[in-house]
């Protein structure tokens, strides 16, 4: 995972290439040397990952024939709208290819009728059908350091907690992604971790060029580090970089995230994005003096920003921060902001947050009706994993890791989701 299907290249452009997946034509870039025409490979976030054996690829294309157009049939079934004049108006707009203003996506956004926030919903979701397909994304997480030198103030890990602090060594996070890669067939893994200089750049180009010869697409997770570093990552194989800018209000910035500038980080994000790494950034949803209005800049920002795919949450206040009286989001506002989204930027990747799953029980499959298309799977291991407390119960599921891989799949295929990523 992304347990992505097998694609054969039927032509090559300069530093593209043209795969077929059961006669979908899609385009990657070729990340990896010596592939060539007629060549099967996996395609992650849009990048030729691995290329793999005509016998392997067979094997696992029969497996997935079958399977592959009845999920289809299943995702456009469940995902055709109800009619609604009114919506229908924004929609026909969405259609035609016209960007909505950011008053008609505050208009949706503050959608309270039952009826029409379920018509906005259903509509998210027949975009995401029609323009994506039923592709979604399911990377690994590997949370490898809960150590951070900043002090937010809604963070469970930030400086000041008194929490158990830990540091996956090198050995143990690379063998932790062999694990995942080798037995659990994930190709895409987020290696995640607070602001932390105890990983320097030799440490961490150590770390990512023994994963990245596992044929896998490493998305960094680590915060605000120098363009240098990010450079010789880079180089060494990340080709990913989940940064989140947070908020776009500078006075809300300033406030929660002290001796951090907003400037800075957005500065930081465009040039990760320049530089070629696939870029997944987002916010916080539910910060203290936020308005709709901010949601709504936020959500503009992210697309300014050229993501790539959209990462956004709700703030589950932590009993150890200054914001632990903060009030609690009701899950189906955040609904509501996914749909809002996918109607802002019709092709994007949108994640289910593991914040947004602590909400409630069937927030994951919820999320992913009203528009979303990525989900994460924690592979941080349990002794560590139960102190990656950003919030409070935060996946804290003892559950082996392939349990947690089998309720996926099993809630992917009921909605008709292949768990794939069919690049660009
Ligand atoms: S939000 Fe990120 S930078 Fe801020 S304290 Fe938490 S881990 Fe550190």
């Amino acid at each position: 995972m992304c347990y992505a299907i097998p694609g054969k290249i039927i032509e090559i452009k300069d530093n593209y290439a043209v795969v077929d997946y059961f006669g979908e034509k899609k385009n990657v870039l070729l990340g990896v040397k010596n592939v060539s025409l007629g060549d099967y490979i996996y395609a992650q976030g849009g990048i030729v990952v691995s290329k793999i054996s005509k016998d392997n690829a067979t094997r696992t294309l029969r497996i997935w024939k079958k399977q592959f157009f009845e999920l289809k049939k299943i995702d456009k079934k469940i995902s055709q709208p109800a009619t609604n004049g009114n919506l229908l108006g924004l929609m026909q707009k969405v259609n035609l290819g016209k960007n909505l203003a950011s008053p008609e996506l505050q208009r949706l956004l503050e959608m309270r009728e039952n009826k029409e926030v379920q018509l906005l919903l259903e509509t998210a979701n027949n975009l995401r059908q029609k323009e994506l397909g039923n592709a979604c994304c399911v990377h690994g997480i590997i949370e490898f350091s809960n150590h951070c030198r900043n002090n937010c103030l809604y963070c469970g890990i930030r400086r000041g907690s008194k929490i158990n602090r830990y540091r996956m060594s090198v050995g143990e996070i690379i063998e932790t992604a062999k694990y995942a890669v080798k037995k659990l067939g994930f190709k895409a893994l987020v290696l995640q971790s607070g602001e932390d200089d105890w990983y320097d750049e030799k440490k961490l180009v150590k770390i990512v060029k023994e994963i990245s010869e596992l044929g896998v697409l490493i998305f960094l997770s680590i915060g605000e580090r120098s363009k240098k570093i990010y450079k010789k990552l880079y180089l060494a194989g990340a080709q990913a970089a989940l940064l989140r800018f947070e908020t776009s209000n500078k006075k809300i910035f300033a406030k929660v995230r002290p001796g951090t500038n907003l400037e800075k980080r957005v500065e930081l994000i465009r040039y990760l994005k320049k530089s070629g790494f696939i870029v997944a950034t987002g916010f916080i949803v539910g910060l203290p003096e936020e308005k709709n209005e901010d949601i709504i800049k936020n959500i503009l920002l992210t697309k300014d920003l050229g993501a790539d795919m959209y990462s956004f949450g709700p703030l589950i206040p932590s009993p150890l921060t200054p914001l632990a009286g903060q009030k609690l989001l009701d899950k189906n506002f955040l609904l509501k902001i996914i749909a809002v989204t996918r109607l802002a930027d019709k092709n994007a990747k949108i994640l289910v947050t593991t914040a947004l799953q602590t909400l409630g029980g069937d927030a994951l499959k919820m999320g992913l009706i009203a528009g979303a298309n990525s989900l994460m799977i924690n592979l941080t291991p349990y002794k560590y994993k139960k102190n990656y407390q950003l919030y409070p119960d935060r996946d804290r599921n003892k559950d082996d890791v392939k349990a947690s891989i089998k309720n996926a799949i099993n809630l992917l295929y009921s909605l008709g989701r292949a768990p794939t990523d069919l690049g660009i």
